[in-house]
């Protein structure tokens, strides 16, 4: 069998699942299990929904709601008018989805509670109604498909909006449940993005996270191959939508993918490949307007042949902390009570670099920093630094290429570099610069490595 998993754009409107529908029908005979985002955008005002309601703006989270209920109404409705009965019923059971989400609206509204737990919930939306639409829509045209629940078998802790996946349970129970639904139909259609703990409520695997659930299911299915479906036709030498003349790489390796998501290029979800790499299956990156091209196809390390620069990525918004303590001077354990503070507020972080007697490192969210900058204040000297960008160039076997340093650095010289890390692993070296310097950088270094 085989994973197809169709992000937000592929299936935004109903020409969209249109071409969805055309390019399962192609794969019928591989057993499809095909996985789907939330149509573009739900996913940030179904989250826009939660947190008016949560502050006293009721009205504003209704009528946020009715945009939302009309957009899939519509898409229904072009979807399946051939069809009246089946689209009547349709409707039905689409509006059933908004009565709900409009009760939880009014119970955070009332309380003025939003726990994660109610946020998991309601942004649980979104996939819920795609599926559904698309589950229907397979049907009409003539592809026997059934919809299976995944908060049933991709199970996680309860850390309610970045669940922590229980692989023996997702190995144990997504066949069992997968291959029920397989008995009476050749394609089986579930969410992306939203699971479940093993007592049944209901949680999410974080933003972007329906790439991880394709993984996932790839894993526990022991799937041929995993095709994540998107609007770029693969894996780009950089963002496409930021530099002009990018081109897409053909084939590249697991690392180098996992690397290239890690450090923020958004194709993949950084924690795809993981599952994937475990069981050997290819991962193959296509373009759900233009099906016909090949796409990137990601495998196992030893199986790509490359060297070199392969890719650049970026992270546009990171803040840099910069620690300073003269006690770091021939004294040992000063790291360790540093990252206690990181880890006991849960701030991972990305690059490190040190010296004798200062240390930089960055993050990427400011999420509970104001804790940790207090912490450390108290045995060290801290400064935080926004409106930074950090650029990772990635590559195969990048220790032993010689005059990289100089290419890169000579390519972006008029930039001011903040910071600069050079992989513990042989396939990255990253750097911080300014954020309004990103284009510029981004633009110079692939002229140097790809024009
Ligand atoms: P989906 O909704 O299908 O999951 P995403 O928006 O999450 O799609 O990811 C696709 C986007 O990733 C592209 O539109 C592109 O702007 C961005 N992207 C960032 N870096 C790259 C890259 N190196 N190659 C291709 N796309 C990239
Ligand atoms: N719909 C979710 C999001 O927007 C998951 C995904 O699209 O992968 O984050
Ligand atoms: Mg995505």
């Amino acid at each position: 069998m085989i994973v197809m998993k169709f992000g937000g754009t592929s299936v935004q409107d109903s020409a969209a699942v249109n071409r969805l529908v055309e390019i399962v029908r192609k794969k019928i005979h591989l057993h499809p299990v095909v996985v789907v985002s939330a149509l573009s955008k739900v996913t940030d005002t179904l989250q826009k929904i939660a947190n008016q309601s949560y502050t006293g703006d009721l009205n504003g989270a209704l009528a946020l709601t009715e945009t939302l209920q009309e957009r899939h109404i519509l898409m229904a409705s072009q979807l399946l008018s051939e069809n009246q009965p089946y689209l009547e019923h349709t409707l039905s059971e689409i509006k059933e989805y908004f009565v709900k989400l409009r009760e939880i609206a009014g119970v955070v509204n009332i309380l003025e509670e939003l726990s994660n737990k109610s946020m998991a919930k309601i942004l649980s939306f979104g996939e819920l109604l795609s599926s559904y639409i698309i589950y229907r829509t397979l049907n009409n045209a003539g592809v026997k498909c059934d919809i299976a629940d995944a908060r049933c078998f991709i199970i996680t802790d309860d850390e309610f909006l970045k669940g922590e996946p229980d692989y023996n349970a997702i190995r144990e129970l997504a066949p069992i449940a997968l291959n029920l639904a397989f008995e009476q139909s050749d394609v089986v259609i579930t969410q992306g993005f939203i699971s479940g703990t093993k007592n049944g409520l209901n949680t999410i695997l974080g933003r972007g996270g329906s790439d991880y659930t394709a993984a996932l299911i790839g894993m526990a299915m022991n799937a041929d191959e995993i095709e994540i479906w998107t609007d770029v036709d693969g894996v780009h030498t950089t963002d496409p939508r930021r530099v002009e003349n990018t081109r897409s790489i053909t084939t590249m390796s697991f690392s180098e993918a996992a690397e290239l998501s890690f450090f923020g290029a958004k194709v993949l979800h950084p924690a795809t490949i993981q599952p994937a790499i475990e069981k050997n299956i290819p991962v193959r990156v296509l373009n759900s307007t233009e099906p016909h091209k090949s796409g990137t196809l990601i495998l196992k390390d030893e199986e790509v042949q490359s060297c070199g620069v392969r890719a650049i990525s970026f992270k546009e918004d990171i803040v840099v902390i910069n620690i300073f303590s003269m006690k770091m001077l021939n004294t040992f354990g000063f790291l360790t009570k540093l990252f206690e503070v990181f880890g006991k507020y849960g701030v991972s972080v990305d690059l490190i670099s040190t010296s004798e007697v200062s240390v930089s490192l960055t993050v990427d969210t400011d999420l509970n920093l104001d804790r940790v900058t207090k912490e450390i204040s108290r045995f060290a000297k801290v400064t935080v630094n926004y409106n930074k960008s950090q650029v990772s160039v990635v590559g195969k076997n990048l220790k032993e290429t010689k005059g990289l340093a100089k290419r890169i650095f000579g390519a972006i010289c008029e930039h001011n570099i903040t910071m600069i890390s050079q992989g513990a692993s042989d396939i990255n070296v990253s750097f911080v610069v300014n954020k309004e310097d990103l284009d510029s950088v981004i633009t110079a270094l692939h002229k140097e490595f790809f024009e």
